[in-house]
């Protein structure tokens, strides 16, 4: 009886949260999407005060009883609350380190400096954002003060986004993977370079249209969801029935819209796929940066720059886009997995993406022990770009200032997310080969029911339920390893001598 009283109390309290949460999430939305640039300040206060609501509400005393309370109940629960008071226990410890006042001048400070961010990205001057960002990087060190356990002061932070992780494991799993990745792009970057995009005439709207038409056949709830632009694209829960993405779209090159749709279409899936029984309960999102990003890369990278995706996709492109009747699937194919030693992370093909990546982790690094200043961070970039990429920004914009991540308030963006799940996107396509067989076929059929099941089932569904790292381990069946993406990256990009679908 009185564990019914609790498991009541517990579901308001999340219904509380859960609200806090939708407005956070909503005022963010708008402010990507459709603000008014002169909305920023009140915005950026606004957020300040549910930011400071909802950590008030996690650290309250009331809830962190009432968790106590349930845990000691044990058997006695569902095993979907046993999960849901486990994992909301976790978060509560989490922020009950951080003073109130502390998250506060975070949120206060983030706001002031994503707005100079923008000003110092059009003007391509570093110096605009400097000051403040020196002043987030001292926050930061701050809330990493909060954690004097900590081994290395980014592995709270890390641990935050993907549970399980850490500098000491991610340093030789990204050495690994950096050490094969250089002399791979040196020997693709050799060979000549194909038709680098999909020339389009025709308006952002068409390509947003057909773009969110491969959302949808990929399994995307319009119903549930809805597709709006973005300068940085973006997917985001906004409630069980309503998980909204966002597309970029370039006036004369289609695969802006296409992937950038079809990316966040990924992550978007994952949040659709939730079961419906976490509706309301903690658990109820993907479970970290790093599972999300396999998801998003996905349907990127494994479903649509495969061959057979272009078998489906290209009769659909050139229905839409009549100037593009010339190309056939190998050109179309070739074009979207063009090798190139880039500026830009979000523009980078699969091959070099993770040393775009593994830079700003290693700076962050650098930034957060001290060992790095503000001042030589531009310098520091150039050099890393120079050595791992062969190529130096020629200014702030497409240098140092090119991410949002650092400009929020605090220094760690989770770069690490990324590069796993780029990891993690190849371990889980290969158990869905394993389970489905005929995958291409059903790709190339444009039937991605099956995949999409086998994803909810396995992944989508549970939510929180899992830490990370033990459900790659269940979905997979081994642990996150670097060398099963080195051989995908191998087989597509110098076997084949071109690209190829996978390693079917
Ligand atoms: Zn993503």
């Amino acid at each position: 009886m009185s564990i019914d009283r609790d498991v009541a109390a517990l579901r308001e309290r999340m219904l509380e949260l859960s609200a806090l949460n939708a407005a956070k999430d909503l005022m963010a939305w708008d402010q990507m999407t459709y603000m008014p640039p002169g909305g920023g300040p009140a915005r950026g206060a606004h957020g300040a005060v549910i930011g400071r609501l909802m950590h008030e509400r996690m650290v309250d005393p009331g809830l962190r009883r009432l968790l106590e309370r349930l845990r000691t109940a044990g058997d006695a629960l569902e095993p979907l609350v046993r999960d849901e008071v486990t994992v909301l226990a976790r978060d509560v410890e989490l922020a009950a380190r951080y003073p109130s006042a502390l998250v506060a001048e975070v949120a206060a400070h983030g706001s002031t400096c994503f707005d100079a961010w923008r000003v110092a990205r059009e003007r391509n001057d570093f110096g605009v954002v400097a000051t403040l960002l020196e002043r987030s990087l001292e926050l930061t060190q701050r809330l990493a003060a909060c954690h004097p356990a900590a081994a290395h002061p980014a592995d709270p932070f890390i641990d935050a986004a993907d549970e399980g992780m850490s500098v000491a494991r991610l340093e030789p799993l990204f050495k690994e993977l950096r050490d094969a990745l250089l002399p791979m792009v040196d020997a693709v970057a050799e060979r000549g370079e194909p038709q680098a995009v999909l020339p389009v005439h025709r308006s952002g709207e068409a390509q947003l249209a057909l773009a969110l038409r491969f959302a949808v056949d990929l399994g995307y709830d319009v119903g549930r969801g809805r597709q709006d632009l973005a300068p940085h694209p973006f997917a985001i829960r906004i409630g069980h029935g309503d998980v909204r993405i966002t597309s970029r779209v370039a006036p004369t090159d289609l695969q802006e819209a296409l992937f950038s749709t079809i990316h966040e279409a990924g992550h978007a899936l994952y949040e659709q796929g939730l079961s419906d029984a976490l509706d309301g309960t903690a658990l109820a999102s993907g479970v970290s940066a790093g599972v999300h990003e396999s998801q998003s890369r996905l349907f990127e990278n494994l479903v649509a720059r495969s061959r057979a995706f272009w078998h489906y996709a290209l009769p659909r492109v050139q229905a839409a886009f009549p100037e593009l009747a010339h190309l056939d699937v190998e050109a179309a194919y070739r074009a979207v997995n063009r090798v190139r030693r880039s500026l830009i992370r979000t523009d980078a093909d699969e091959l070099t993406y993770n040393l775009h990546v593994i830079v700003r982790f290693d700076l962050e690094l650098e930034l957060l022990a001290g060992n790095l200043s503000v001042a030589d961070l531009p310098e520091a970039w150039a050099e890393r770009y120079r050595s791992d990429l062969g190529v130096v920004p020629n200014g702030a914009a497409d240098g140092v200032l090119q991410d949002l991540h650092w400009f929020g308030g605090a220094i760690p963006g989770h770069f690490q997310g990324y590069t796993i799940g780029n990891v993690l996107s190849v371990a889980i396509f290969d158990a869905a080969r394993s389970a489905l067989g005929d995958l291409d076929d059903q790709i190339a059929a444009g039937d991605f029911a099956p995949l999409r099941a086998w994803l909810r089932e396995h992944v989508h569904a549970h939510g929180r339920r899992y830490p990370p790292l033990e459900l790659a381990q269940r979905v997979t069946g081994a642990p996150l390893r670097v060398e099963p993406y080195l051989g995908y990256l191998r087989a597509k990009y110098l076997d084949d001598g071109a690209p190829t679908a996978s390693a079917a």
